[in-house]
């Protein structure tokens, strides 16, 4: 059982569906101190028994973007200037998280919200953190 979520970028070039596990009603939502984030006022979310699915249109008109340890991929709508997900490929299997800011409806949806700053953490780390945390099954 899952809670289907719905999101995307504002021109609905990038969507996504969300599955969410039934039994986890409080979807945390972290809001990240990096510049990146707080200049999009981004706040991401994931489980490690969440799935993911996401349509992009017209892949020419997304960005993926990387920094600071360059080991994710923002993507970023280039017509819209959304950036609803970030992906992280891990030992040849992709790992995700979403922007709850791009929901389109929350209905029936609470959060949880923390916040969070990763500066100073080591890629061993990083990645390890998001072995455990990002969405294990994502699907581009
Ligand atoms: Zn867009």
């Amino acid at each position: 059982m899952s809670l289907r979520i719905a999101g995307g970028c504002h021109c609905g070039n990038i969507t996504f569906d969300l599955d969410w596990p039934a039994d986890q009603p409080q979807i945390g939502r972290r809001e990240c101190g990096c510049v990146f984030c707080r200049k999009h006022r981004a706040a991401w979310t994931s489980h490690a028994d969440a799935s993911l699915v996401v349509r992009i249109n017209d892949v020419a008109n997304t960005s993926p973007y990387r920094f600071g340890t360059a080991t994710a991929d923002f993507h970023v709508c280039r017509h819209c200037g959304v950036a609803p997900l970030a992906t992280c490929e891990i030992d040849g299997r992709l790992f995700g998280i979403v922007n709850v800011n791009t929901f389109e409806a929350t209905d029936g949806v609470s959060f949880t919200t923390t916040a969070t700053d990763f500066e100073g953490e080591n890629v061993d780390d990083r990645l390890g953190r998001r072995r455990r945390n990002w969405i294990p099954s994502v699907r581009l």
